[in-house]
């Protein structure tokens, strides 16, 4: 089981899944988003996730049709995505779990967009 958290404590989650291909997306929305140089996801099914505390702070902004962008209206912290055209699964962020998922990102994706000041070097796969 793996948990997270948002940065005020206020959403708590537990994930009852294997966490399989992570990657680091660098477009704007997610570089946006969450205030880094990349946004780190992974897709969930939509079933395995449990609020455990807070899912009435889970505020969301549609950043295009049918894409919903799901963080904590208390703190900010983005913690994941939903798509209308694909509700059995979500996309977390990475960021707010608090136990290691073992595994790590395998690729770059939307390099195109990537923030001018930051390098990519660690040899993982890129695509725009
Ligand atoms: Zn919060
Ligand atoms: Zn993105």
């Amino acid at each position: 089981m793996l948990k997270g958290s948002c940065l005020c404590g206020g959403i708590r989650y537990e994930i009852d899944a294997e966490i399989k291909a992570v990657s680091n997306c660098h477009c704007g929305q997610c570089r946006k988003a969450s205030g880094a140089a990349f946004g780190t996801g992974a897709t969930i099914p939509a079933a395995s996730i449990r609020f455990l505390a807070g899912e009435e702070l889970l505020k969301e902004w549609e950043s295009s049709p049918g894409k919903r962008r799901c963080f904590c209206g208390r703190c900010g912290s983005p913690i994941l995505k939903r798509n209308d055209a694909r509700p059995e699964t979500l996309r977390l962020r990475l960021g707010t779990l608090d136990t290691d998922p073992g595994v790590r990102p395998s690729k770059h994706i939307y390099v195109g967009s990537k923030a001018p000041w930051v390098e990519i070097k660690d040899g993982l796969p890129q695509s725009d």
